[in-house]
């Protein structure tokens, strides 16, 4: 009996070693690429103008999953960037928005503020995953491997690059006016290599450079003109195409010009640049481990935030991101041939149409742009007349911050009034306003979460410590804070949520995937796919379908 066991446990012990040795070689670079506000939509409205080797190439060879959304309700960039490393959502990562109140400061905290650090090389508050409560992909490629992986992250924003790259990252660098920049949280000094990326002085040679269609206007035109009224023509951009880049001063560099540059192709194509500077002078991939770039291209964002899902410009746009990300990977092939490289891609988020657009076509649709003031009248009245006007001087609301009201505690505590009660009070009314989509006291989101769809949504970006007391939606089409003209993003919608999901590389199934998934499946998936444990706190699942089979789980 005692040999029989012997045996089985030999057995056993030699059927799980031999998946692993089997597998096929680690992939020498990952590369997480993240377009800022890119909705997988995309990819079907523009496919017959991209060519073969950027996004076709990930289309053809890589596996496509269809139906990727994500799954929590404030549909922002740092929430995003955070799903897309920690594979889980603002609930256990922190990030439950770009910003919160923070209650005991009195003001908004940044979801990548960090006072205890500084930048490097340029003025400004520090900057730091701080906020992140969890660890990422690259934080588990770094510890497995005893700290030898190296992962670098790089974006033209701050809490894309810092929240893509995790708590343990080498480096993450983003662009701050003319440089690319850094916190002391990852070093004292610059690398040798970012300052000499910087002396070229590469970020205002763009200054004058123009930016024309890429294919003739007529290619465009199913979206309609190219001027519309709607549009946010500033930063010296105008509404039409040509146009210069070089902000509301035409003679001179100005604090403007850098905001024009990042809502252009050239910050794309900067942002590109410094990454095959960062895989050359930190030899990723070079060194017979695994390492980790992440890359944000977040130039897509602004020009969709200016101009809106149907412009002439998030088209123009598209099909620039689709030449870079060709000759990108044409870069990788040379360096490592590709069947060496994992690529991804995924997005932080997707985007409203422009409710103007929808309007121009039947101005009965109820889509439109919604005062935030309303929602806190509503609140401040559903309180008084509740439990009589709070003390003179005071208001019953503290702060509203993205979909999120934070009670006056104090004003509840005069009144001996819970905030749970009084929450639910302000639900049950602002939930009767004829935008909202649904409103629930903090304390009901998990209970509700199992009825609601919504309230599903908004508990994965809630954390008690930096929501508020009152979460709120609006409905569809209809959105506060997006100025007077362009669009944004943020809602519990698909059209914010819906995004793409591709690998391609050693070990993945190429074809096209239409079940369930998310980009919170995209960390587990890579944890899989080079050997690293499993993100600390992630909830998205490994996509077995489109792995290898030595690889499954
Ligand atoms: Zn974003």
């Amino acid at each position: 009996m005692r040999r029989f066991v012997l045996i089985l446990i030999a057995v056993t012990i030699a059927a799980l070693a031999a998946p692993l040795d089997s597998r096929a070689e680690q992939p020498k670079l990952i590369v997480l690429i993240s377009i800022d506000q890119f909705p997988q939509e995309y990819l079907q409205r523009f496919r017959r103008h991209f060519v073969d080797d950027g996004f076709g190439r990930l289309l053809t060879s890589g596996a496509v999953f269809t139906n990727a959304t994500l799954n929590h309700a404030i549909t922002l960039t740092g929430p995003g960037h955070a799903v897309l490393s920690t594979g889980t959502y603002g609930h256990r990562n922190g990030i439950v928005g770009n910003a919160w109140y923070d209650r005991a400061a009195k003001r908004n905290m940044y979801c990548v503020e960090d006072a205890q650090t500084r930048l490097i090389g340029v003025p400004g508050t520090g900057r730091s995953p701080a906020n992140l409560t969890t660890g990422t992909f690259g934080d588990q490629l770094r510890i497995g491997g005893s700290f030898q992986p190296r992962v670098v992250s790089i974006s033209g924003k701050d809490r894309a690059a810092i929240l893509m790259g995790g708590k343990l990252a080498n480096g993450a660098y983003w662009m701050e006016d003319s440089i690319f920049t850094t916190s002391t949280y990852y070093m004292e000094q610059l690398p040798e290599w970012v300052r000499a990326f910087n002396a070229t002085g590469k970020i205002n040679a763009v200054f004058g450079q123009e930016w024309e269609r890429l294919l003739p206007e007529e290619e465009y035109s199913f979206l309609g003109g190219d001027d519309q009224p709607f549009e946010d023509g500033g930063k010296g951009l105008g509404r039409t195409f040509p146009r210069k880049i070089t902000g509301t001063d035409p003679s001179r560099i100005t604090e403007s010009f850098y905001d024009a540059l990042l809502t252009s192709p050239y910050g794309n194509e900067l942002v590109l640049e410094f990454a095959k500077e960062a895989i050359r002078a930190e030899q990723l991939g070079q060194r017979g481990i695994t390492d980790l770039l992440c890359v944000s291209l977040s130039s897509n964002d602004y020009v969709g935030h200016s101009f809106g899902p149907h412009s002439h410009e998030v088209m123009d746009m598209t099909l620039r991101t689709d030449r870079q990300l060709a000759e990108f990977f044409s870069f990788l092939a040379e360096m490592f041939g590709l069947d060496n490289c994992l690529i991804v891609l995924s997005s932080d988020h997707g985007v409203a149409p422009v409710p103007e657009w929808i309007r121009a076509r039947n101005g009965r649709v109820e889509a439109k742009r919604v005062e935030g003031t309303a929602v806190k009248e509503a609140a401040g009245a559903a309180l008084t007349k509740a439990f009589g006007a709070p003390a003179k001087g005071t208001g019953w609301v503290e702060a509203m911050s993205g979909g999120n009201i934070y009670f006056n505690r104090e004003a509840l505590q005069n009144k001996k009034v819970s905030t749970e009660v009084a929450a639910r009070v302000v639900a049950t009314a602002i939930a009767e306003l004829p935008t909202i989509a649904g409103a629930y006291a903090a304390a009901d989101l998990r209970s509700q979460a199992q009825r609601s769809t919504l309230a599903d949504l908004l508990a994965r970006a809630y954390q008690p410590a930096r929501n508020g007391d009152v979460l709120y939606a609006h409905r569809a089409y209809q959105f506060e804070g997006g100025g007077s003209t362009g669009t944004t993003h943020g809602s519990p919608y698909a059209y914010d949520r819906h995004v793409p999901v591709i690998l391609l590389g050693p070990g993945v199934r190429k074809g096209l995937y239409a079940g369930e998934a998310s980009p919170a499946d995209i960390a587990p998936t890579l944890s899989v796919l080079s050997g690293a444990e499993l993100p600390p706190s992630y909830e998205g699942r490994v996509l077995n379908e489109a792995l290898e089979s030595e690889y499954a789980r």
